[in-house]
């Protein structure tokens, strides 16, 4: 069974809605034998979320905690015609930066098309990095459109394993779209994620409720870009390249 030992979504209690500090998050982490994990709280948009200035100082946390890599992300609120509740100066402070659509952030987005196309507008921005679940119930998506631009922005969509989890009141997720996904990562050739959206320190690396997807027989795992930390560094330092190479070009 594929171990995979890298988190790139979960949140602390700087998020408003989840528990554990930063430190407990890595802690956490190195428990459970993680290695790397991405804190990407919620846009300042989120209700209770971070102020701005949460992500002008984040640079302040180490590198490594409890010998666990921290990235330094957020997961941006899409607001309306694709917008981010982060601004490019912001957004550049950051070593990974997510997206997903949320509730009570201020949007007025209100059918499926509209969803798809603010969740395509945002992948053209060029500091973005991935879409958080981009299968959920609330805000149904179209796969197929979303999939291409996928592919053309070279950004990746999020397998999100808090979707299913028992624990939840409620599940936002439908397997049979998250299957659907891995179909379409090999036609288009985008890379996926497989995440836990921690809000709790014993949730990181949590990947048991998307064993129907690595059970699938169209699972294969070099499509997972955080299959190891390496992988994960390796994305990252050419995306400090593309980044440099675009900030010459303007
Ligand atoms: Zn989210
Ligand atoms: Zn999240």
């Amino acid at each position: 069974m594929l171990k995979i030992n890298t988190d790139l979504h979960t949140h602390t209690v700087a998020s408003g809605h989840a528990y554990s500090t930063v430190d407990e998050m890595a802690k956490g982490a190195f428990t459970k034998g993680i290695k790397l994990i991405a804190i990407t709280d919620h846009g300042p948009q989120m209700p209770g979320g971070p102020h701005i200035y949460h992500f002008g100082n984040i640079s302040i946390v180490p590198d490594k905690l409890y010998g666990v890599r921290i990235i330094k992300g957020v997961e941006a609120n899409i607001l309306d015609k694709g917008r981010l509740d982060l601004e490019a100066e912001d957004l550049e402070r950051l070593d990974f930066v997510s997206a997903g659509l949320h509730r009570l952030t201020g949007h007025n987005l209100k059918n499926k098309k509209a969803y798809t196309e603010a969740t395509i507008k945002a992948m053209e921005n060029p500091y973005l990095d991935m879409i958080t679940h981009p299968v959920q119930k609330e805000y149904p998506l179209d796969l197929e459109r979303v999939a291409k631009a996928a592919a053309e922005n070279n950004v990746i969509l999020e397998l999100n394993a808090s979707s299913y989890s028992p624990k939840k009141d409620h599940t936002r997720g439908i397997k049979s779209q998250s299957l659907r996904l891995l179909k379409l990562a090999k036609e288009y050739g985008f890379k996926l994620a497989v995440n836990s959206d921690a809000h709790f320190h014993d949730e990181i690396g949590e990947y048991s409720s998307l064993n129907f997807i690595f059970e699938s027989e169209e699972f294969d795992k070099n499509l997972i870009i955080n299959r190891s930390p390496e992988k994960v560094i390796s994305y990252l330092k050419n995306r400090e390249k593309r980044l440099a190479q675009l900030k010459k070009s303007v």
